[in-house]
């Protein structure tokens, strides 16, 4: 999609503090973070919301959920049992989303944070 935000910055024309990649995703940290460690997971395929999803973008869904503990920890959350995470994903007008390319939030560090409207 060449009018999608994180189509772009899967393709690289726009720059992002990326923490991991692989064929079928990437994260990197969000722009404007509403926790001490605020990163952003996606697909590399093209889909605008959890409603749009086909049973072809299951496992990638799948391995972004499974990727983020390990994500938040390297990234400088802290783990169980006394840290954690929170991962979080906005689908639509009625919960939030700006960026219309399917993405999962994750949240973690020392709070008080910032907050989402979660
Ligand atoms: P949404 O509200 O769609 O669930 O979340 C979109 C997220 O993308 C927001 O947390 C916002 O800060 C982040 N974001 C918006 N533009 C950019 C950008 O250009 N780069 C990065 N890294 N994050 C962005
Ligand atoms: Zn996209």
């Amino acid at each position: 999609m060449s009018d999608c935000l994180f189509c772009k910055i899967i393709a690289g024309e726009i720059p992002a503090r990326q923490v991991y990649e692989d064929d079928d995703m990437l994260a990197f940290h969000d722009i404007n973070p509403a926790a001490p460690v605020h990163l952003l997971i996606v697909p590399k395929t093209h889909v605008a919301t959890l409603a749009d999803v086909c049973p072809a973008d299951e496992a990638v869904l799948g391995k972004m959920m499974a990727i983020a503990p390990r994500l938040a920890a390297e990234n400088g959350g802290r783990t169980l049992p006394d840290g954690g995470l929170r991962v979080v994903m906005n689908v639509g007008p009625d919960g939030g989303q700006e960026v219309y390319h399917v993405h999962l939030h994750v949240l973690a560090g020392e709070r008080p944070w910032r907050g989402m409207a979660v």
